[in-house]
């Protein structure tokens, strides 16, 4: 997509924004041992909620329910709640975000291999659906949301750590331009040694 047909919409300029933000600060933001940590501590929790979703079958009921029956539930409206602190998050955490948005219906977010965020909103990550209610064993959902509490509790940290840091102050009144993605559409990854995803 040509940066001159990418649509002004104050979601867009989220995305956009997260973009200039990594950008500009994305290295010296990553010379903090403090967000380093958090950040480890966010990625580690994620993946223990990962695993717990592919032990007690969610990922399954998901992926079935996905090709099989429903469709995916990611939303065009869920993808708007994500901010642009959560995306220059996952962008800290070498992510790739999308630069189109490749199925109108559905979430920006959603690609072909799923979720493009490593660092999901709140909404997506205690999101319980009724199948999912009814097909899995109900103190293995309880425990379930005890894991993945623990991952908000983490993002919550590094949300926090961010808004305190004076090289982001006043990002909540910037309104920055137009980020144009690369020439393949994505806005890609610079932390050195990170090959991206
Ligand atoms: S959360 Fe529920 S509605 Fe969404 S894909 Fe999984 S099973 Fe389907
Ligand atoms: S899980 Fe990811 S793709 Fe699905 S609604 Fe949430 S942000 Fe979008």
């Amino acid at each position: 997509m040509h940066p001159a047909s990418i649509p002004n919409t104050p979601f867009h300029i989220k995305i956009s924004g997260a973009g200039q933000l990594y950008k500009e600060f994305g290295n010296s933001l990553m010379q903090d041992q403090t967000l380093i940590n958090l950040l480890a501590l966010l990625s580690g929790s994620i993946e223990d909620t990962r695993q717990e979703m592919d032990l007690i079958g969610v990922i399954n009921e998901c992926a079935d329910c996905a090709t099989s029956v429903a469709g995916t539930c990611c939303g065009e409206r869920t993808g708007h709640k994500c901010d642009m602190l959560l995306l220059l998050i996952n962008l800290l955490m070498g992510r790739t975000i999308p630069g189109i948005h490749q199925d109108g219906g559905n979430c920006y977010f959603l690609t072909p291999q799923g979720c493009s965020l490593q660092a999901r909103p709140v909404i997506c990550i205690n999101f319980l659906c009724a199948r999912l209610r009814k097909n899995i064993e109900h103190k293995k959902v309880i425990l379930l949301q005890q894991i993945a509490g623990r991952e908000m509790d983490a993002l919550f940290l590094v949300e926090e750590h961010l808004k305190k840091t004076e090289l982001l102050r006043g990002y909540r009144n910037s309104r920055p331009a137009i980020y144009p993605p690369s020439s393949s559409g994505f806005i890609h990854c610079t932390i050195p040694d990170c090959e991206g995803r």
